[in-house]
């Protein structure tokens, strides 16, 4: 059983806060976004339903760069430069251009909490009344600020513009545990036997190992498929843990509210991918909001440019969902996946593909300096 920490009963005492910026949501892009702000001397609030770094949902694997550049590299467990990928028919090993590293959840929350400056309470938000100032309504009373950023991942909470729920949304289903246990391969299955439309994983993480399965098709069950994987890796069924990933770009901003990460559906197609993402765009976020606090640009400004910013990258995720549609007919016949996985083991080939792929979000991006370009990638990205 997980121990609980988030404030029960007479610690719930009522909320009640006027602020400059609310951060709905203390996980990855939350936490980004908020680190941007520290010296701002904004006063700044972050909100969670959990304590920082309670309740991990993800296998926590990230582009080692991202997480030495965000200066978290303390958090890390283990590092892989290689992808091993089982088909049906056979294993081939990809020797990548950049290292993947696992890391500890609560361990980087609590690192990335650290670089920022602001006040964290625990509240389930609930909705929103929109103005001049936002008032958020939780279980704990009301909060106020003129900017709000739900990065409270795919349920976009403050979202009034989307139809979310599954199975019918434009989501995917991923479920893990996470054993002790060591291991020294990042490994994945592509294989119709694991999940027809999706991929199972298995990621050593120091001294456990999180053995998942994913679903791109939301009406597949992944708990068998699981429970199946993990046994034939004799791995024993521990702390299962699991989350909706939304795999479609959603609007970033709505009704004068900013999202990132999973709010936005910032989690990248084919991959699952969505904490660097959910870093990516907390950082473009939260540069928006500081240039506002600073007097540098209105709020209507920087939700028209954090909005383009996010706009921009559309492009790459239709490409990658394109991909993602692949992968289900292609698992209906083995050989022809076995034949494409082959065809691709090429240098050239890898390192083309995985530098494209990191350039959609790029390490570089945490260096890069003010705010994103209208419209546009900004530098570091574009010379990325
Ligand atoms: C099984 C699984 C494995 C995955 N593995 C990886 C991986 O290895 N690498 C990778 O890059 N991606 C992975 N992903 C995807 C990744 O976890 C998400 O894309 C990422 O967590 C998105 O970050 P976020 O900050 O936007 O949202 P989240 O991490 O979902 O955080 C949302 C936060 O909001 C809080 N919250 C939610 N609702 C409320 C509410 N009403 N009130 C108050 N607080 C609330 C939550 O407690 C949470 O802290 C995985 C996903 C799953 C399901």
């Amino acid at each position: 059983m997980p121990v609980r920490a988030t404030k029960r009963g007479a610690e719930r005492t009522p909320l009640d806060a006027d602020v400059d910026v609310l951060i709905c949501g203390a996980s990855f892009a939350g936490l980004a976004a908020a680190r941007e702000l520290a010296g701002s001397g904004a006063r700044v609030m972050v909100i969670d339903r959990y304590e920082i770094g309670e309740r991990q949902t993800s296998a926590c694997a990230a582009p080692t760069l991202w997480l030495t550049n965000l200066g978290l590299e303390s958090t890390i467990r283990q590092t892989f430069g290689d992808l091993v990928v089982h088909t049906s028919r056979s294993t081939i090993r990809y020797h990548l251009p950049w290292t993947f590293s696992t890391f500890d959840y609560p361990a980087l929350c609590a690192a990335l909490a650290g670089q920022g400056d602001f006040a964290f309470d625990t509240a389930k938000v609930e909705s929103i009344t929109r103005g001049e100032t936002h008032t958020v309504h939780t279980d704990r009373g009301d909060l106020r600020a003129p900017l709000v950023v739900d990065a409270l991942g795919w349920r976009r909470v403050l979202g009034r513009d989307l139809r979310i729920q599954p199975p019918d949304a434009r989501l995917s289903r991923g479920l893990e545990v996470h054993p002790e246990g060591t291991g020294r391969d990042m490994e994945l299955w592509i294989d119709g036997r694991v999940i027809r439309a999706g991929y199972g994983w298995s990621f050593p993480a120091a001294d456990e190992v999180r053995v998942g399965v994913g679903s791109f098709d939301p009406h597949d069950h992944v708990k068998q498929p699981t429970v199946d994987l993990a046994t034939e890796l004799n791995r024993p069924l521990n702390g299962y843990q699991g989350n909706w990933i939304p795999h479609q770009l959603r609007p970033a901003v709505s009704e004068d509210v900013f999202f990132a990460g999973d709010s936005a559906g910032h989690c990248l197609p084919l991959t699952a991918e969505g904490i660097r993402t959910a870093f990516y765009f907390g950082l473009a976020a939260g540069r928006e909001l500081r240039a506002v606090v600073e007097g540098r640009q209105t709020r209507a400004q920087a939700l028209a440019r954090y909005g383009a910013f996010s706009d921009s990258h559309a492009r790459a995720y239709r490409w990658l969902l394109r991909m993602q549609h692949l992968v289900g007919p292609l698992n209906d016949r083995p050989p022809l996946v076995d034949r494409i996985m082959r065809a691709v083991d090429r240098q050239w080939w890898i390192d083309r593909f995985f530098n494209r792929y990191l350039a959609v979000a790029p390490p570089e991006f945490v260096f890069a300096a003010g705010a994103p370009r209208r419209g546009g990638r900004p530098a570091a990205a574009a010379a990325a």
